[in-house]
């Protein structure tokens, strides 16, 4: 039955790690030299643009496709090892459409997975499930007459069922509106409390920004970052300030700026877009203007959206490396 205690941790080890994996079609290299390691207990997005490789990796992860080089562990194990196939027992995945026999009821959908999986029927663990996803009044009915937010909330209880350590998502957001993408986030956010970690693919960077707490980003087959959203975020975001003062104070409030030698890129009315030396913080602009008898109405500092932060690292031309304690550009 699954439990929502805190996750006993069955390792510290990362549960998905990937080193030097490639995959070649003929001469056509799709994922190249790509390594990365995923944290336990985290929803961890893996995003890139199309044909990044996304699919192609989480299917070799898998065991779907055959690597063409590199090393893959997941759970402790090294693809190869005689227990390989025991590790994929504790992995559930989704993977382009939602594994569902539509002639099955959800509850018989899923009892059909638990004794696929164990050998036997957990009734109380898919009567969970079936709460979990918000399908317990619909258990009973065939999802050929279900919303596709539905067949993708029961897709993923399929991929739970018997509390995998991992579960690897391929946009499981695709093709659903706003109310069931909020679905399948706030489900996903539930997973590492009971012990499981996420890995999901997805073009919706608005949403990853918001569902995952870690990301890698893939382009043309490399990693080209890797780390906390937040890190990701803060190591693309611009030093930028935006500046507001009263009309009568802007001549002043300009000379002032340009004399503590801060570039002003933009001015928007009385607001000032300033892009001062790292060291230098709202407060400090807050300070320099007051000292000359200048109050400012408002100093803010724009967020900088994933979209930004993904493009700026897609379009770099050579691979950016970043770990997960430290995100870090290499030219
Ligand atoms: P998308 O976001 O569009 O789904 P993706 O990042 O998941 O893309 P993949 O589906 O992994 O990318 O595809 C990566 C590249 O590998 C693409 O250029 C694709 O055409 C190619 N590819 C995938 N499978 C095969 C195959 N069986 N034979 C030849 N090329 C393939």
């Amino acid at each position: 039955m699954r439990s929502t205690e805190p996750p006993a941790a069955t390792s510290s080890v990362s549960p998905c790690e990937v080193r030097h994996l490639s995959k070649r079609y003929g001469a056509h290299t799709v994922v190249d030299d790509l390594t990365f390691s995923i944290p336990r207990n985290h929803v961890v997005g893996l995003i890139g643009p199309n044909g990044a490789g996304k699919t192609t990796t989480m299917k070799m992860l898998l065991g779907l496709v055959r690597p063409s080089g590199g090393d893959i562990s997941l759970l402790d194990q090294t693809l190869g090892e005689p227990r390989w196939g025991d590790v994929l027992k504790r992995v559930g995945s989704m993977i382009e459409a939602p594994p569902i026999y539509d002639r099955l009821t959800a509850r018989q959908n899923l009892q059909y997975q638990s004794l696929a999986v164990s050998g036997s029927i957990d009734d109380a663990e898919i009567g969970e499930l079936l709460r979990l996803v918000d399908l317990a009044d619909r258990a009973d009915d065939r999802p050929r007459g279900y919303s596709l937010g539905m067949r993708q909330r029961l897709g993923i209880a399929i991929t739970l069922v018997g509390q995998p350590e991992l579960v690897i998502l391929d946009e499981p957001g695709n093709g659903l509106d706003p109310a069931g993408i909020i679905e399948i986030r706030n489900l996903m956010g539930r997973l590492p409390e009971m012990g499981t970690t996420v890995l999901v693919s997805s073009h919706q960077l608005a949403e990853v920004q918001q569902a995952c707490d870690q990301l890698v980003i893939l382009a043309n087959g490399r990693t080209v970052a890797q780390g906390t959203t937040a890190q990701i975020l803060s190591g693309r975001a611009q030093h930028i300030f935006h500046v507001t003062v009263d009309d009568s104070d802007a001549q002043r409030a300009s000379e002032a700026l340009r004399t503590a030698g801060f570039a002003v890129v933009d001015r928007i009315d009385t607001t000032f877009v300033i892009e001062p030396p790292r060291s230098v913080g709202g407060r400090d602009l807050n300070c320099l203007l007051a000292s000359d008898g200048i109050y400012a109405s408002a100093i803010n500092q724009p967020l900088v959206s994933l979209e930004d932060a993904f493009l700026d690292l897609v379009q770099q031309p050579e691979p950016v490396h970043a770990t997960a304690t430290h995100t870090q550009e290499v030219a």
